[in-house]
């Protein structure tokens, strides 16, 4: 055993520092984190800085935990995913509130709440997929089986915007397939996952899920490990190409679900008072920090006065304030790059003559407010059309032929989700087909559920989670021949 330091969530004097979790013992170091809350700046709790010894470890631990979760049966298991759901549902309180601390969500309307119920539907669904034998030959020649193994030690990497949801997309179809787990959340936002492990660990056997906290190199690290058999990443485009490149050293398998910049179509013909409220939340979902948020508007140029004013309507009447408040529909940008960023896309498009419909200017005081800013008259070309802003702006760019609008939306790199908005649902289907994302919604936008497999296409990731397709995505295929 190395000589770090185990011991509960007591610092040593200021604030608590959250324990990782290795080999079922909770751990702290001496080097640690201030996380603090987006509303206003004080720090909520401290996390731990893990060295590379804590990952070996942790790998370590995972590793010599794997045969025997591998082989316990199969009913033990799927009741360990149930566990696991159940116990988010009753610390659902104390996790949505440290959440929305951390993160800066709303607890209420589709913020924290809403997060941690969706972690335990996660959870629970996986817990009842099934990994059945296949027969692919019986007959006088042969008997030949298809079996889904586990791939042994999975390290996840997730990113800041929904902490607790990814994290569990991650671990627990990993675990019900037989894997163990090397969890690493966001320097960002690494409380609730730091406090989730540690429940979690209350009923699964040590060494099953390890979670470490530390910067990119830690992810570095662990994208390079030959102790770690499978990369599930969440995050950037950019992080994700690197975690490529290290991960061929043991040919290490890939689920990738990468950063987007979704297109939605609005065609001519469609009620823009209608649909006024269903793009808001496509667009603003966690303040629009959401991998699949609808981040550039094409609306045809008939409609496109009554679509700027139907959503400014909206916007306008919804509260921004600290996410704790009951009231609060918008709350802060999770981190001030990703406030600087917004900030910096909105005024380069004012600069470059766009119009802005309502917003555009940081909020006075603590916290990283930026209020909702509808952008209007603004066309490809602009940074804020072609960079994902991930936050609360949005492009509204006219179009007037729909061959051109569909070209637009598929001229970025990137395919994560799309969406088209019409009163005729068969005009919108045929536009559907033709726009290159892993997802094309029809007058709805961002919508995820447990048993629809949801991944990109092009630099938006590799892979699918979610579904029977992405428990597989934990397994390899083992196949049995024999002759008869
Ligand atoms: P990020 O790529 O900066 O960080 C994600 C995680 O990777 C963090 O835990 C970080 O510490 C770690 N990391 C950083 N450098 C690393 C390296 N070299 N090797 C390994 N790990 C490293 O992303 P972010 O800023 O936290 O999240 C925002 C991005 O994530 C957006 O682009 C968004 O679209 C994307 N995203 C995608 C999905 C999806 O399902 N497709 C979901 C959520 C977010």
């Amino acid at each position: 055993m190395f000589g770090f330091k185990k011991k509960s969530a007591e610092s040593d004097g200021g604030a608590k520092m959250y324990p990782m979790t290795i080999n079922g013992q909770p751990v702290v170091t001496e080097a640690g984190d201030d996380v603090p809350n987006p509303a206003n700046g004080e720090t909520v709790a401290r996390a731990p800085i893990c060295t590379a010894q804590h990952l070996d470890e942790a790998v370590a631990a995972a590793k010599r935990a794997q045969g025997a979760w591998a082989a316990t049966p199969d009913a033990e298991r799927r009741e360990a995913c149930r566990q696991m759901a159940g116990v988010i549902t009753e610390n659902a309180a104390e996790l949505a509130e440290l959440l929305t601390r951390e993160q800066g969500k709303p607890l209420k309307t589709m913020g924290a709440e809403f997060e941690v119920g969706g972690a335990a539907a996660w959870a629970g669904y996986a817990a009842d997929l099934e990994m059945p034998v296949k027969i692919l030959q019986d007959d006088e020649a042969a008997r030949i089986e298809q079996h889904r193994v586990p791939v042994g030690v999975v390290g996840s990497i997730t990113p800041w915007n929904w902490p607790l949801m990814i994290a569990i997309w991650h671990i627990v179809p990993a675990i019900r397939a037989g894997n163990t787990v090397v969890i690493k959340p966001s320097p960002n936002t690494p409380l609730s996952t730091l406090r989730m492990v540690e429940l979690l660990n209350t009923v699964l056997p040590a060494g099953v899920l390890n979670c470490v906290t530390g910067h990119g190199e830690i992810g570095g690290l662990m994208s390079a490990h030959t102790g770690i058999n499978k990369i599930v990443f969440t995050g950037s485009t950019a992080t994700g190409k690197k975690i490529m490149q290290s991960a061929a050293g043991n040919l290490k398998r890939l689920t990738l679900e990468l950063g987007g910049n979704d297109a939605g179509i609005v065609l001519p013909g469609t009620d823009p008072k209608a649909i006024a409220e269903g793009v808001f939340w496509g667009a603003f979902l966690n303040m629009g920090q959401t991998c699949a948020a609808l981040k550039r508007l094409y609306v045809h140029t008939s409609i496109y006065d009554e679509m700027c004013a139907a959503l400014v309507d909206i916007v306008n009447a919804m509260p921004m304030g600290n996410g704790l408040e009951e009231a609060t529909v918008i709350g802060p940008l999770q981190n001030e790059m990703q406030l600087n960023k917004v900030a910096e896309l909105v005024e380069d498009a004012r600069k470059n003559g766009a119009r802005i419909l309502t917003g555009g200017e940081r909020a006075n005081g603590a916290g990283n407010f930026y209020p909702v800013t509808l952008v209007a008259d603004i066309q490809a070309g602009a940074r804020l059309v072609d960079e994902e802003q991930f936050g609360t702006a949005l492009p509204i760019i006219r179009y007037e032929d729909v061959e051109d609008a569909i070209a637009q939306a598929n001229g970025l790199d990137v395919g994560l989700g799309a969406s088209v908005w019409a009163s005729d649902v068969d005009e919108a289907r045929k536009v559907a087909a033709r726009v290159e994302a892993g997802t094309v919604y029809i007058n709805q936008h961002g919508q995820i559920a447990p048993h629809v497999p949801f991944g990109g296409i092009k630099g938006s990731g590799i892979g699918v989670e979610f579904g029977q397709e992405g428990l597989e995505a934990n397994t390899d295929i083992k196949v049995y021949n024999i002759a008869k």
